[in-house]
């Protein structure tokens, strides 16, 4: 069984692979979205992620920390994702309620 520890260490361990340093990541409830990254450098995940494959968790934890280095979703910031999670032009990232 996975729990918010684990997805925490996760995140820890893409955090060096993407040479980044979050001040932060928490994770706890959200309903409309998987992540978030304040401006600040907290990422936060979705609690709900728990649940789900750990392909979506790495993509969800990639895309929010590559933020700390580019903070929109411009040609930057995919070439970087593609990098890292090649298929996540298969994934998608917005919640269904
Ligand atoms: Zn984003």
């Amino acid at each position: 069984m996975q729990n918010a520890k684990y997805l925490r260490h996760r995140a820890d361990s893409w955090a060096k692979r993407l040479k980044v340093s979050p001040r932060s990541i928490r994770v706890q409830q959200m309903t409309r979205k998987w992540g978030s990254c304040s401006t600040l450098g907290t990422v936060t995940l979705a609690a709900d992620l728990l649940r789900c494959k750990d392909s979506f968790q790495d993509f969800v934890i990639v895309h929010e920390l590559l933020h700390l280095r580019v903070p929109n979703h411009g040609r930057l910031f995919k070439a970087l994702l593609t990098a890292h999670i090649p298929h996540w032009r298969t994934l998608d990232l917005t919640r269904k309620a």
